[in-house]
């Protein structure tokens, strides 16, 4: 099967992502983690990649439409979390899915992550990751405090503020969201394969409650 996690910057589809991932036991390819991790290793895509991602924009629909189709072969059962992000990279993922090594040729169920933009705002500039790439997980001082301050739950490594998380880049980026990424809201409720899911940040239950809310809208399509 086939998961999208739709969403602006911020509302979550990495953590409720993950969630998902482990209850279907599905392969979780995020193309911002891919990104960052190019980023890390100083190849020659994470140096084209940063151009773009520290000013908050796309990177070029050729270059992750690429990069996705090598992740994507021969891989089945996945939860695409930050892909597609334009209607041409949806189109490109249908063509993906055409392939010759593809068992599964349709998508499941698209999950669109729904939170107000000053939440998003508010959430996203206090967000901290962890610095070990290995590891990688994500915390909010507010929402999903570490038991420690400033020290990775998982694994004991210092938490940092990813550099796109800056107030002013998260404000571009949710002007890329609106004029790239939000026409696929419509393209996929036209396929009849989109469930939109409003989250309450402020609930302490979220991550539970919209996990649990996400299991049910991906069996009722599993069920048909
Ligand atoms: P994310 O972790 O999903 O928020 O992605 C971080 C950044 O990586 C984004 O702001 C973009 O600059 C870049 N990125 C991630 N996924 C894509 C995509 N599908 N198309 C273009 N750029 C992307």
């Amino acid at each position: 099967m086939y998961i999208i996690m739709l969403g602006a910057p911020g509302t979550g589809k990495g953590t409720i992502g993950a969630e998902i991932c482990k209850h279907f036991n599905l392969n979780h390819v995020s193309t911002g983690d891919i990104f960052r991790e190019e980023i890390r290793n100083k190849t020659e895509l994470g140096q084209l990649a940063e151009s773009y991602i520290s000013k908050g924009q796309l990177v070029p629909d050729e270059v992750t439409i690429k990069m996705v189709e090598n992740t994507l072969d021969r891989m089945e059962d996945v939860i695409l979390d930050g892909f597609p992000r334009t209607i041409d990279q949806a189109k490109a993922l249908k063509e993906i899915l055409r392939g010759p090594n593809k068992k599964v040729t349709t998508i499941t169920t698209v999950i669109n992550l729904i939170v107000p933009d000053e939440d998003i705002i508010k959430r996203t500039s206090s967000r901290v990751v962890c610095s070990n790439k290995k590891c990688g997980a994500s915390y909010n001082p507010v929402f999903l405090p570490p038991k420690v301050e400033g020290i990775c739950d998982v694994c004991g490594s210092e938490l940092i503020r990813r550099k796109d998380d800056e107030p002013e880049t998260i404000k571009q980026r949710l002007d890329v969201y609106y004029q790239n990424t939000e026409p696929l809201v419509e393209y996929y409720e036209s396929e009849g394969i989109l469930e939109p899911i409003k989250v309450d940040i402020y609930s302490p239950t979220t991550k539970e409650d919209t996990t649990a809310e996400a299991i049910r809208r991906i069996e009722k399509h599993l069920n048909k």
